[in-house]
């Protein structure tokens, strides 16, 4: 064949002949001789990410109003994304069930863009009737399709008992609670702690999104508030409780509170088969640690993350196409950071720093963007 095609070229030389080679493959068609890559390794575009269906495992509908509708959920549809939307917060009680009413509302009309999670009052701490409520508004939850129950940081940052200290999410009044939820074999979405940056100072934290966050909500600033149990007693009442029902499911809320080493946060895979994390809002604490650490974590616990953002509607600053806005960019900042190594820039981290992106295989952008959810919170 070469011979053939060499007579229509000019010189024998090297380039001569890979000219020949490529002519010869555009000829027949054939593909140059490489070994197809391995099944689940190939990468995945930008467009083919955001092109495939995904849930957002952490989100929120706090409030919203009678229109906007449409767009929140043309958003949702235009990057083929489900959210699962936490209701959450035991100690606003009001507010909770506002929340449940509008998740009942989205799920019930958008239910293939939409799954929730219910919570319950902790404004009756301490009553007799606070277990028999509790399970009652969990189960009602259940029954109108939630998949998921959530406890949020209160626990262990707020709720105390009278003439006590703070209660933990290893109490044993919680006990009824984690065995109703394991024996209808649904989730628990547990946010207990805060990152550690909470327990330091303003200047020391190690992304610009926690500064902001403490300096708008100092009464959630660990380190203003000796009095509230530290970052560790947080995390190992999570753990204990974790050691205490190992039948139950749980998924721990924003890398499960051990944002800041993925090291510490395996050796917590390792050693409670029954739990995995979300990246809810951290995905900013994998960027500041090394890139090649932070991409072997992933693909070593690929089936123990889900993808998740922490999105909002309904803060009382900002209108509605603004947050929607701020949800379009997160997310496709968020493809180009997973999906390729792209030099990216993280106000979220400090304005100026660049992250190169971590370049995932696509089976594992699969798992942590779909597949994952669909098993960690079956139902959804
Ligand atoms: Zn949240």
């Amino acid at each position: 064949m070469r011979s053939k095609h060499s007579a229509l070229l000019p010189g024998t030389g090297i380039s001569s002949l890979i000219v020949l080679a490529a002519m010869f493959s555009v000829i027949t068609g054939c593909a140059s001789p490489q070994a197809p890559p391995q099944k689940g390794l190939e990468s995945m575009t930008v467009e083919e990410l955001a092109g495939m269906p995904k849930i957002d495992a952490h989100a929120h509908i706090m409030e919203f109003g009678d229109s906007g509708e449409a767009d929140f959920i043309a958003l949702l549809k235009k990057h083929n994304m489900k959210w699962l939307d936490i209701c959450t917060i035991g100690t606003e009680w009001q507010k909770l069930r506002d929340q449940v009413s509008l998740a009942l509302r989205f799920h019930g009309r958008y239910p293939d863009r939409l799954a929730w999670a219910t919570s319950f009052n902790l404004e009756n701490w301490g009553d007799p009737e606070w277990e028999s409520s509790a399970l009652r508004e969990i189960g009602d939850g259940f029954d109108r399709g939630a998949v998921a129950v959530k406890v949020w940081k209160e626990i262990g940052m707020v709720l105390r008992d009278p003439d006590s200290g703070f209660v933990m999410i290893d109490d044993p009044r919680f006990g009824p609670v984690l065995d109703f939820i394991e024996s209808r074999g649904k989730t628990l979405v547990a946010h207990i702690g805060e990152p550690r940056n909470c327990w330091l100072p303003l200047d020391s934290m190690t992304t610009e999104g926690d500064r902001s966050y403490y300096r708008d909500f100092p009464q959630y600033h660990g380190y203003l508030l000796p009095e509230i149990p530290g970052y560790w007693e947080q995390v190992d009442s999570r753990d204990r409780m974790l050691a205490g029902h190992p039948g139950l499911r749980v998924v721990g809320c924003h890398l499960g509170s051990l944002e800041f080493d993925v090291d510490l946060l395996a050796g917590r895979l390792d050693k409670y088969p029954n739990f995995a994390v979300d990246l809810a809002g951290r995905v900013c604490h994998f960027q500041v640690q090394d890139r090649e650490k932070v991409r072997s974590f992933i693909i070593g616990y690929q089936d123990r993350l889900l993808y998740g953002t922490d999105n909002l509607i309904g803060e009382t600053t900002g209108s509605l196409q603004g947050q929607l806005d701020r949800m379009d960019r997160v997310y496709r900042l968020d493809y180009s950071y997973f999906a390729t190594d792209d030099e990216l820039e993280v106000p979220e981290v400090r304005e100026g720093f660049q992250v190169r992106g971590l370049a995932l295989p696509a089976a594992v952008l699969r798992k942590i963007y779909y597949e994952n959810a669909l098993r960690w919170y079956p139902g959804i």
